[in-house]
């Protein structure tokens, strides 16, 4: 079965891929199918990410995967959340940075001994554009925010997210284990069985 993912990320791609290989699916990128980046515009997770696989949905015909992520702390109220790519932006149209999410976000918790956060990753797939029921899966991964970065794996605000349970940094660990256990490790997992369901 051909699906469309509402990405063009190839780290991604390739992660759902591995994961998804025992369906038989063959997954695409939007991008392959001329398919522009929807709009992410809304205040959750859950509505952004069904908000890009409609969207790719309707303009290829066919069933669709999405997915929406980010960090939320908690001492910020769950900032930067959905605003997580683009945290430190000031203006429409400039280029994302990790770095500079990353000092705004020690920046935010200068003097805060409270730095618990957690990754969140939200994986809606839907059989058309109107589907009334679209499969939802939801992953979390907690850890604390360090007060400098540590390693140089990983992406986003990898360096600076502790995780007690291998007491190193998200940009610390092996791509594999990260994949395992993290919040999108999560939530693809639980979409695979909910699909084989
Ligand atoms: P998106 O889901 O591709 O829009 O990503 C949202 C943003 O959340 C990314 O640009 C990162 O800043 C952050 N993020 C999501 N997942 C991770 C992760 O696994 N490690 C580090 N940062 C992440």
């Amino acid at each position: 079965m051909k699906i469309v993912l509402a990405s063009n990320n190839a780290k991604k791609l390739k992660e759902l891929d591995a994961i998804l290989a025992p369906l038989g699916w063959k997954l695409i990128p939007q991008g392959l199918l001329g398919v522009a980046e929807a709009e992410e515009p809304h205040p959750t997770f859950v509505e952004n990410a069904l908000a890009k696989a409609r969207h790719a949905a309707r303009m290829t015909g066919l069933p669709a995967l999405a997915d929406d992520s980010g960090l939320c702390v908690e001492a910020l109220g769950g900032a930067p959340g959905v605003q997580s790519a683009r945290y430190a932006q000031t203006a429409a149209g400039e280029p994302k940075s990790d770095a500079r999410n990353n000092d705004k976000l020690l920046a935010a918790l200068d003097g805060i001994a409270h730095r618990a956060a957690h990754f969140v990753s939200v994986i809606v797939f839907v059989r058309h554009a109107d589907d009334p029921q679209p499969l939802i899966a939801e992953g979390e991964w907690h850890g604390e925010i360090l007060r400098t970065a540590q390693g140089d794996g990983g992406f986003g605000y990898d360096p600076l997210f502790f995780v007690q349970e291998f007491d190193c940094t998200a940009a610390e660990l092996d791509p594999a284990t990260k994949n395992a256990v993290s919040h999108r490790g999560q939530a693809l997992h639980s979409l695979l069985a909910r699909l084989r369901r």
